[in-house]
């Protein structure tokens, strides 16, 4: 069985569905803090037996005792954690306690029942204002906020616990994140939404406010920032093929994902009037802070190594976050 932390969220809950439809048994535990029970009920009416849900804190041991004493856990795929950069500047206690106390104590459970293998959801944030680009993993790690510092210090907590106690880690630094459930199942719902492709798309909606681009003056092609959009379902499939690597006697490593190319917030834009058929409303404002011009990985080592082919276009994100984006204001609408 593959506990699944932050099962509940935006990328736990397409990993989840996407372990049980490979015929893995799933359990997710998530305190719903930011995640939705709804989610937990569509991959519940899915899946049926082979999902197991508890509501549980990683702060609370006793809730993770009660999850690890009652299953035969195999692995763990590690999502639960605060993501916003600008809540983490302000707060930055909140980050620390719940990411790196909350990891800890996952980390001890599976030193207490013997579990040694775990998949942990780090982010490109982990390097800080990019030096290079493409950025590779051997990239230096300086992060520039509250919440990259957060990971770089489980990324350096898990090196110790295999070193120590034999626990293996494969950490996924994720570039930027996009697309939902080809079928529409799933998908992104923040509250609030900070990332541009939802929010782009949330502004075609009635009421919904206009859409504000961050920046126009950057030192890019067009004066907008650069990032590397990955879809959602490929960067599944990584997690299950570090999964499989760590299941077949893989040594701990850490993979960038992310395609190798980048687009500028004006060139998401375009695709979205493109997809949507809509000319949509715009103001720009200024740089948003602590935005770094350009974010684009290296893919290579997890293409080498994983065995990882990512194949979707930022099209095909759009149009799936798109999909999941009109299914989930229709829901809003009747008290979901
Ligand atoms: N962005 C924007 N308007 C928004 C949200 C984001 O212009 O409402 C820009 C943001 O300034 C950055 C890019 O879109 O240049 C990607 O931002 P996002 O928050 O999606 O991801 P990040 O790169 O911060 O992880």
């Amino acid at each position: 069985m593959i506990l699944v932390t932050g099962g509940a969220g935006y990328i736990g809950s397409h990993c989840a569905l996407s372990l049980i439809e490979q015929g893995y048994e799933v359990v997710v535990f998530d305190n719903l803090s930011t995640g939705h029970k709804q989610t937990v009920e569509t991959i519940k009416n899915i899946t049926g037996s082979n999902f197991n849900f508890i509501n549980g804190n990683l702060l609370n041991p006793e809730d993770l005792d009660e999850t690890f004493s009652s299953r035969n856990i195999d692995a763990v795929i590690h999502f639960a954690a605060f993501s916003q950069v600008a809540e983490s500047v302000k707060d930055p206690a909140k980050y620390y306690r719940n990411n790196i106390c909350g990891t800890l104590n996952l980390l001890e459970s599976m030193r207490k029942y013997n579990v040694n293998k775990i998949v942990f959801s780090s982010t490109a944030a982990t390097y800080g204002e990019p030096v290079r680009i493409p950025i590779d993993e051997t990239h230096p790690q300086n992060p520039i906020n509250p919440y990259g510092f957060s990971k770089l210090v489980i990324e350096k907590i898990m090196d110790d616990y295999d070193r120590a106690y034999g626990i293996k880690s494969v950490r996924l630094r994720y570039f930027n994140v996009a697309g939902a459930d080809a079928k529409g199942r799933v998908g992104e719902w923040h509250d609030p939404e900070t990332h541009l492709i939802p929010n782009i798309l949330k502004s075609t909606f009635a009421n919904s406010k206009t859409f504000q681009m961050f920046g126009t003056d950057y030192d890019t092609k067009d004066g907008t920032c650069v990032r590397d959009y990955i879809n959602i379902e490929d960067l599944i499939s990584a997690h299950i093929l570090a999964l499989k690597y760590l299941e077949a006697g893989g040594k701990t490593d850490f993979f960038n994902l992310g395609t190798k190319s980048g687009n500028t917030v004006k060139e998401v834009f375009a695709l979205c009037e493109k997809v949507t058929g809509k000319q949509i409303q715009v103001e720009t404002k200024p740089r948003r802070e602590g935005d770094p011009a350009q974010l684009v990985a290296d893919n290579t080592k997890a293409r080498q190594i994983l065995n990882w082919k990512p194949d979707k276009t930022l099209e095909d994100s759009i149009k799936s976050a798109y999909l999941w984006e009109k299914k989930l204001q229709e829901n809003l609408k009747s008290n979901y």
